[in-house]
């Protein structure tokens, strides 16, 4: 429902007037000034409209403090750091140690706002609104760019994934030819096997008879080799972003542990080779605390049902108090019940109080930011299948055969010498091809490969008919599309 309530200003009606406001709702008809110093928003930083230096002193801690030297990157022995080395507590992003208070004329004391952290600052319209049952809290927003820290080897980073492109120095790696092994030949099948292989296949047709493939005679076996050439190119892609998220106390693994890595040189390895996976990684020593800019930093914003006011026109009587009824006929204005009256009524999102929690930092008045990097490995595969007879060639890439010729290397040569010249010239095709391909990502491994795939056409005669089928694959998978004898498409049945 979008009428939930603010935690810590649920409980017991509308009692959650802004501090230092009458409580009631408006005894001198007017909604509470939003800005208590007359008119004016205060100023989001107390010191006069400067931000307030996020490190006391104005300048960052000197990125090695132990003097000049950069710190290994986690010396405790493989742990990152403690985020705070001054004990434990993160660097109070305002200079005083706490963001503004909310109420700056001190008039607060405790009441509901437990755990509240500001006030929302900025516009409120002057009349109530229209309830609007379907208001939707605010999107978290990610924050302008020009807040986010620059940080060299990732200057493109934005809110949307950039892409990296891998050191050029990658694509010129040219292992020597590998030694090339001999090709064995492909299995053979008996008149037997055949047969028993397709009354398999036609106990798997329902309707099909199988008294053709008892009592066919099979006049020849015809052997040949189908071959199924694949070449596999297995590629690293990496893209950044800026990722903000509210700041919780979560470690900060920031610049002054050391200049960030370049995007090529954060450590990532694939889960198993030749296998398409993602990681995202935060980049180290990239993370800063920043004050929220969506609300000020005050942890609450604006609330979008009654855009601050903490009440809405009563939608029973439209914000007239009244309500006309027809009794007989005749017209009488009626009190309305909903609203006492008044035509307006708390806002049941905020409470009445007219802010909510702030979205984007989730009401912590402070972001985690961090720079993000995204790996993608994708193995990208092609393959080229050798088959000479009528069987259709894509059949081939389903069965098991024998792997024949298999290789890895960073970069994979031609063939040359396989024994079937088009598997030879799909490899020099697809290798090709692939070089000029993929250029987004860094080459980890190719892997190029033929099964050898055996194939027997069949040669039969049942009755008057001659025709073929054909057994192919370690599994012996029948291909049949002439077989004589289907009685569900009115064929011969006996
Ligand atoms: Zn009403
Ligand atoms: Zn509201
Ligand atoms: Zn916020």
């Amino acid at each position: 429902m979008a009428t939930g309530t603010t935690p810590g200003y649920a409980a017991g009606g509308y009692g959650g007037a802004p501090p230092g406001q009458p409580a009631a709702p408006y005894p001198q008809g007017q909604p509470p000034a939003p800005y208590p110093q007359g008119g004016q928003p205060p100023a989001p930083y107390p010191q006069g409209g400067q931000p307030a230096a996020p490190y006391p002193q104005g300048q960052p801690p000197a990125p090695y403090p132990q003097g000049g030297q950069p710190p290994a990157p986690y010396p405790q022995g493989g742990q990152p750091p403690a985020p705070y080395p001054q004990g434990g507590q993160p660097p109070a992003p305002y200079s005083q140690g706490g963001p503004p208070a909310p109420y700056p004329q001190g008039g607060q004391q405790g009441g509901p706002q437990a755990g509240f952290q500001g006030q929302y600052q900025g516009e409120v319209p002057n009349t109530d609104l229209d309830d609007d049952l379907d208001a939707r809290p605010a999107e978290a927003l990610a924050p302008p760019i020009d807040k986010m820290d620059r940080v060299n080897g990732y200057e493109n980073a934005g809110f949307n994934s950039a892409y990296l492109p891998p050191p050029s120095s990658d694509h010129s790696q040219q292992p020597s030819a590998p030694e090339r092994r001999e090709f064995q030949n492909s299995p053979t099948i008996t008149e037997e096997q055949a047969r028993e292989a397709l009354l398999g296949y036609v106990a798997e047709h329902c309707c099909y008879g199988a008294g053709a493939a008892k009592e066919m005679n099979i006049k020849d076996l015809k052997l040949s080799s189908a071959f199924h050439y694949t070449l596999e190119t297995y590629g690293e892609a990496r893209s950044s972003t800026w990722v903000c998220e509210p700041f919780t106390g979560q470690p900060i693994d920031g610049p002054q542990y050391g200049p960030a890595p370049g995007p090529w040189e954060v450590a990532a390895q694939p889960p198993c080779m030749f296998e398409d996976a993602e990681v995202e990684v935060e980049v180290p020593h990239t993370a800063s605390v920043k004050p929220c800019h969506e609300c000020m930093a005050s942890g609450r914003s604006r609330c979008n049902r009654c855009y601050g006011r903490g009440r809405v026109r009563c939608s029973t009587c439209r914000g007239r108090g009244q309500k006309t009824s027809f009794v007989s006929g005749e017209r009488s204005e009626r009190y309305c019940s909903r609203c006492n009256g008044t035509g307006r009524r708390r806002c049941y999102t905020c409470g009445g109080f007219g802010q909510v929690t702030c979205n984007t930092c989730d009401g912590k008045a402070n972001l985690k930011c961090c720079i993000k990097l995204t790996v993608t490995w994708t193995n990208h595969i092609d393959d080229h299948v050798v088959e000479r007879t009528e069987l259709p060639d894509e059949l081939i890439c389903d069965v098991s055969g024998q792997v024949t010729f298999e290789e890895s290397q960073i970069k994979v040569w031609p063939l040359k010498h396989f024994p079937e010249a088009e598997v030879n010239q799909a490899s020099n095709r697809l290798i090709t091809e692939h070089s000029n391909s993929f250029k987004d990502e860094r080459i980890l491994m190719q892997r190029q490969r033929v099964r050898t795939v055996p194939v027997t056409e069949v040669f039969f005669k049942w009755k008057d008919l001659d025709s073929t089928f054909f057994v192919y694959g370690f599994e012996h998978i029948v291909y049949a599309p002439t077989y004589p004898q289907k009685c569900c498409c009115g064929c011969t049945i006996l």
